[in-house]
């Protein structure tokens, strides 16, 4: 192929910048033309499409968000204007796209390759919820954007002896509460994968009571059944013990990548653009067991999600308390 695009889709997550970088530099190193799609699926079907150049994309890669920004486009959930962006693509004469973003994303470019566009899935989300791969772009950096406020949040519950409800994103993936929460010491870890009642909960914090805990710690993922507040008042009126619900919400989103998301993206964008090169039909690039991997897009999205449980028995097993 001789011209590409890449877009960012869906939510925002730290390592996308770094991501479109290597596209750029990849693509042109290699004679493509690439071309920056601003405002994902919604800038493509606006015909917002400009071409990048090497400088285009100098001193982000150390920046969280997205250079290209990003939507969430319902328009592109039909076929009519699917065909629409194919049509938009076919009038630049780019023959292929970089989608990074999560699973909608990838459905989304799924039903653009289709159309005879071939779509590299690069996955770029917090939640971790693309089970084809075992970290997705921004994960790490979420994850450790959780634990400096999981950090902080001890120091002001053990001094005022209360239990802290920590409320974190990842939709319907546990995977940010499960690992802030275990790298963070966490009591209890509410995951949707996992269920558990008021009861239970309550049963855990009072047994740390019990051993002389100053604070509980619950981390929750957003998925999880139970609202956060009503958790907190019940908490409170079962323990006999103040219980505080903390929603950090997007500031879980931002701030500069890790270095781990940083090489993800650069590996998996370099690898896209590769194979775009090389006239792929659409793929998802991902790791497993460290290794880089790419399959068929189609595949990729029916892999079935593996909760690891083993983490979290081990973290009921260190917080229970004795
Ligand atoms: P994140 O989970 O990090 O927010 P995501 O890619 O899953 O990322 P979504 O909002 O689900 O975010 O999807 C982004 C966009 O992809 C949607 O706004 C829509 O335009 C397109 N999309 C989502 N689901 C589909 C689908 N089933 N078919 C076609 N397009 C879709």
């Amino acid at each position: 192929m001789k011209k590409i695009g890449i877009l960012t889709s869906g939510g925002d997550a730290p390592g996308m910048n770094a991501a479109v970088r290597a596209a750029v530099r990849c693509g042109i190193e290699k004679g493509m033309e690439v071309y920056g799609i601003k405002r994902g699926y919604e800038g493509l079907l606006d015909g917002e499409i400009v071409n990048m150049e090497w400088h285009s994309v100098g001193d982000i890669l150390q920046r969280g968000g997205t250079i290209l920004r990003t939507a969430r486009s319902t328009r592109f959930m039909e076929d009519r204007w699917v065909e629409h962006g194919a049509r938009m693509l076919n009038a630049f004469g780019i023959e292929g796209i970089i989608v990074v973003g999560g699973d909608g994303s990838f459905r989304g470019g799924l039903d653009l390759s289709e159309k005879g566009i071939s779509v590299m899935g690069v996955p770029g989300t917090i939640d971790n919820d693309l089970a084809y791969t075992d970290y997705t772009i921004g994960f790490d950096t979420a994850v450790n954007t959780i634990l400096g406020l999981i950090t902080n949040i001890r120091d002001t519950s053990s001094s005022h002896e209360r239990s802290t409800i920590m409320e974190v994103m990842g939709r319907n993936c546990g995977d940010l509460a499960l690992y802030s929460g275990l790298s963070g010491g966490a009591d209890v870890i509410l995951v949707p994968e996992v269920e558990c009642d008021i009861n239970e909960i309550c049963r855990k914090v009072l047994q740390g009571q019990a051993t002389g805990k100053a604070h509980s710690l619950i981390v929750k993922a957003e998925g999880f059944k139970m609202d956060s507040n009503e958790m907190a008042r019940t908490l409170e009126e079962m323990t006999g013990r103040e219980a505080r619900a903390v929603v950090p919400g997007y500031i879980q989103r931002g701030g500069s990548p890790t270095e781990k998301d940083r090489r993800l993206a650069t590996v998996t964008a370099a690898k896209a653009v590769e194979l775009l090169y090389n006239d792929s039909s659409s793929k998802a690039i991902g790791v497993s067991r460290g290794e880089l991997i790419e399959m068929d897009l189609a595949d990729a999205l029916k892999v079935e999600p593996v909760f690891r449980s083993d983490l979290y028995e081990l973290t009921n097993v260190l917080g229970k308390g004795r």
